[in-house]
């Protein structure tokens, strides 16, 4: 590990690689893959989260894990006392129909949370963010695939809710010298040994059909045949969390530092496989990979669902040098099934 470490004082980015990380929201599904990425690539990662949707099992063993909560500012001051080079934020409430519903959970979590951690960063003198941002920040595109450019128009509160931060995130750059980048997902599946999926409720396409595949529910709804697609159904664009979690940490690696005062930079990048998938392909894929039959039912669409939804990721692959190696459905289907029945099985056991 490179000594200086513990300055927390202003330095560049080139020519140095292991950071000590901390991982905001590290116990969930994508946080735990990018730990253990970090933890592959030399990095020293450390998890805080308060377990609210996280499991304490998903964090690898011999990781230190600190519990607690975004909206506590006790909790993010001391966690930035354990000497922290960079911070990696996926800590969020993520569920778009409970967003309509219930828009002040996701002002108050995702944005007043992430305005906590900025003020504990600025405090502690850390200048390096890597946010997890969405596609919902573009709402209904008018143009796919949808790049940065895009216009930003969400059409719920969760979308709101990310795009607010990084725009806050924007302005914390611009005047304190913070450098960051909001990766802004698509569709992320897929699973790698040990972590993976397990929303309680689950809400997402994946893990809902491969639940009927292992006998868990009786049938996978589709939300919509209507829309103006090949099948009627909605097309997606569907990223390996492996991948998505190799994007993380080029994104970290591209941060260059200033001098607190001075404009640190933020950038936005889109990502996802640039290719679009119907829901009854998904269901298809699965079909393959499981062997098995998987009834589905039409029900009426989703509210807030874009019929097309696909990402240009050209801007990271230009700029940062990310290409994605899991691109093949089947492959991401086929991890997130593997995962699935790890669980099961050590459920039964
Ligand atoms: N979907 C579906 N049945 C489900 C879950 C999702 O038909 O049980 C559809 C959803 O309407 C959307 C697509 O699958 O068109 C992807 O939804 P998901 O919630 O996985 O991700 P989102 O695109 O909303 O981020």
């Amino acid at each position: 590990m490179a000594n200086w470490r513990n300055a927390n004082g202003p330095r560049s980015c080139v020519g140095e690689r292991e950071m000590r990380v901390l991982v905001v929201g590290g116990a969930g599904y994508i946080g735990s893959v990018v730990t253990r990425s970090l933890l592959a690539e030399g990095h020293e990662p450390v998890v805080l989260d308060s377990l609210a949707t996280g499991h304490r099992d998903a964090v690898p063993s011999g990781v230190e894990f600190l519990h607690g909560d975004i909206s506590e500012r006790s909790a993010l001051k001391s966690a930035m006392s354990h000497s922290v080079d960079a911070v990696m934020h996926f800590a969020a409430r993520s569920l778009v129909g409970e967003s309509v519903l219930r828009p002040e959970l996701y002002w108050t979590t995702n944005v007043g949370g992430t305005r906590h951690l900025l003020d504990a960063m600025r405090e502690a003198n850390v200048r390096r963010l890597v946010f997890s941002s969405t596609a919902s920040t573009y709402g209904q595109p008018e143009v796919v695939p949808v790049d940065e450019l895009a216009r930003v128009d969400p059409t719920s509160p969760y979308g709101s809710s990310k795009l607010a931060v990084d725009l806050m995130i924007r302005d914390e750059a611009g005047a304190h010298g913070l450098g960051a980048v909001s990766l802004r997902y698509f569709n992320v599946a897929g699973a790698v040994s040990g972590a993976g999926e397990r929303h309680q409720p689950e809400t997402h396409l994946v893990p809902n059909i491969l639940r009927v595949a292992a006998g868990l529910d009786p049938e996978v709804t589709l939300f919509g045949d209507d829309y103006p697609t090949p099948d009627g159904t909605c097309i997606r664009d569907y990223v390996h969390v492996e991948d998505l979690a190799a994007a993380h940490l080029l994104a970290l690696q591209s941060i260059e530092t200033v001098d607190p005062g001075g404009a640190g930079t933020h950038r936005i990048f889109n990502l996802g496989n640039g290719t679009g998938f119907s829901v009854a392909e998904v269901v298809e894929s699965a079909r393959r990979v499981t062997g098995r039959p998987i009834p589905v039912r039409i029900a009426p669409r989703r509210a807030g669902d874009p019929a097309v939804l696909v990402a240009s990721s050209r801007r990271i692959q230009q700029e940062l040098g990310w290409q994605p190696r899991k691109p093949g459905l089947d492959q991401i289907v086929g991890d997130s099934w593997r995962f699935l029945k790890e669980v099961e099985l050590g459920r039964s056991a």
